[in-house]
């Protein structure tokens, strides 16, 4: 079971608190966004589901456990894993030397092979490419060096931040399927987007979020199909 729980979750930044009362289900192998436009909290709830801005009230419960004063590196080593917003790759390194980065926990070669191969069956391009630097790809390539980089910590839950944030029409399309792929293949997703339209197109489920509250939440479809959500996030 890989189920992320927040409960009642307020947290923030010195005096002020960002996130209110913040409760979310991200369900094993379903995808789970979080919509809301910029300064909604969204990247506040990424940072105290990884602990680095950690529940002031409130808690975030991976497969049941409390995350509470557990270190980043081992909330990762436990099965999440995070996808920063703008495709940070490190440019002078090749995509190869990129994605073998993703797995620095892991310390058996062979296990780091294997799950190259496999991140090279989801991303052939990044197979023919390998030994390209990262720097010089395409914005489309970078983002499946990113996620890539992700999935080889083999993670259970794949938090993934504004994935379609700088990429052409074309990419935010590619970038979105290839979510849908990696779903498919039993990870669970949280994705955490402005682009509503797009993202609903893909979840499962979904909540929004609005000056550090949850406003509404429900079935992808549901949400899509709700007027005050369509006014407010659909561009
Ligand atoms: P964006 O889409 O622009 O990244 P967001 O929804 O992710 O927005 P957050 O980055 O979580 O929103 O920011 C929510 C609020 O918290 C904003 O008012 C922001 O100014 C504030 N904030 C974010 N990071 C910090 C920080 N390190 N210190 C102080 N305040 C911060």
């Amino acid at each position: 079971m890989s189920h992320l729980s927040v409960r009642g979750l307020t947290t923030g930044y010195d005096k002020v608190n960002v996130l209110h009362d913040v409760s979310i289900d991200v369900a094993p192998g379903k995808i789970t966004c979080i919509l809301g436009a910029n300064g909604a909290g969204k990247s506040t709830l990424i940072r105290a589901i990884l602990g680095l801005t950690p529940p002031r009230k409130g808690e975030v419960l991976w497969d049941g456990r409390n995350l509470a004063g557990q270190k980043t590196h081992a909330i990762i080593a436990g099965g999440i894993s995070c996808i920063p917003e703008g495709r940070k790759v490190f440019p002078r390194m090749s995509v190869a030397e990129n994605l073998a980065l993703g797995a620095y926990l892991e310390t058996d070669s062979a296990r780091v092979r294997s799950r190259l191969a496999r991140v090279y069956e989801i991303f052939p391009r990044l197979k023919e490419r390998a030994a390209q630097l990262a720097g010089t790809m395409s914005g489309g390539e970078q983002a499946m060096v990113s996620i890539g980089r992700g999935l080889m910590a083999e993670p259970r839950l794949l938090v993934i931040d504004e994935p379609s944030l700088g990429l052409s029409p074309l990419f935010v399309k590619e970038n979105f399927n290839v979510i849908r792929q990696i779903n498919a293949l039993g990870i669970t997703v949280l994705l955490v987007e402005q682009n509503a339209r797009q993202t609903l197109a893909i979840s499962h489920y979904g909540y929004v979020l609005s000056q550090g509250r949850v406003v509404t939440e429900g079935t992808a479809e549901a949400l899509a199909g709700n007027d005050a959500v369509r006014s407010a996030y659909f561009t």
